[in-house]
């Protein structure tokens, strides 16, 4: 499900080695990319929901008719009714391969990721959890936690990230893993070492992506770590009360 909506449809290709996660691999257009719906059937229920995440983000930052559709079809997207599944991928294809033939930087030769919302904790939240959260789990957090932020510094429209949980919360996600309040030396919280890696892994400046509006993104070149652990505290708040 998570390839289909997202990592199937693109020129990147990653194999896992050395104990990391798509250490190896090399970018080239494909001729063609086939997603089999028959192939979701087989799939355990905690993976099917965990790939509609990234349904949810290239929503967010392109297409707000489609986010609108999502939040229409929870229920049905949770339940895995094919024609809803079948209108979810096609549309993320289709989201894709824009971005692909007119973002202007195919082969990530940038230091901007545009596709990458939510992904700065995402990545490091997996690593943390030693990939207990699966990828889509992790980034229905990391997209949760950057529109809350973008609320709090008044980016964004107060609301939307309550839609945004919502919507994760009728798909079936839990927003919520102890692992985000790991703390390293002097207390330091580890989640936020994810900013400088995902700045080293793009190489040069920090871009990260925000949302303006549903459907309209924005990059940024620094984040203040304050306002992301009130983000996260908020988090913590509607998940576990406490
Ligand atoms: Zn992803």
């Amino acid at each position: 499900m998570l390839a289909q909506n997202d990592s199937g449809v693109g020129v990147k290709n990653g194999v896992n080695a050395f104990g990391k996660k798509n250490f190896l691999g090399c970018f080239a257009p494909p001729h063609a990319v086939l997603n089999d719906l028959g192939f979701l059937r087989t799939l355990h229920p905690r993976d099917r929901i965990a790939g509609i995440a990234e349904a949810v983000k290239v929503a967010l930052i392109r297409d707000a008719a489609f986010f609108h559709w999502l939040e229409g079809n929870a229920d049905a997207l949770r339940d895995c009714v094919p024609a809803a599944i079948a209108r979810m991928i096609r549309r993320c294809a289709e989201l894709h391969m824009r971005q692909i033939a007119h973002g202007g930087d195919p082969f990530e030769t940038g230091s901007g990721r545009p596709l990458d919302y939510g992904h700065w904790s995402a990545h490091k939240l997996e690593a943390l959890t030693a990939h207990e959260l699966r990828h889509g789990e992790a980034v229905a957090i990391g997209v949760t936690l950057d529109t809350r932020y973008a609320v709090q510094i008044g980016m964004l429209a107060s609301g939307v990230e309550e839609r945004v949980y919502s919507l994760f919360k009728r798909l079936g996600f839990h927003l919520w893993h102890p692992a985000i309040e790991t703390r390293g030396e002097q207390s330091r919280l580890l989640i936020l070492d994810g900013i400088e890696e995902f700045r080293e892994h793009l190489g040069g400046e920090l871009t990260v992506t925000l949302l303006r509006a549903i459907g309209q993104s924005e990059d940024v070149n620094s984040l203040d770590r304050n306002q992301m652990i009130q983000a996260m505290a908020w988090l913590r708040r509607r998940e576990t009360g406490l």
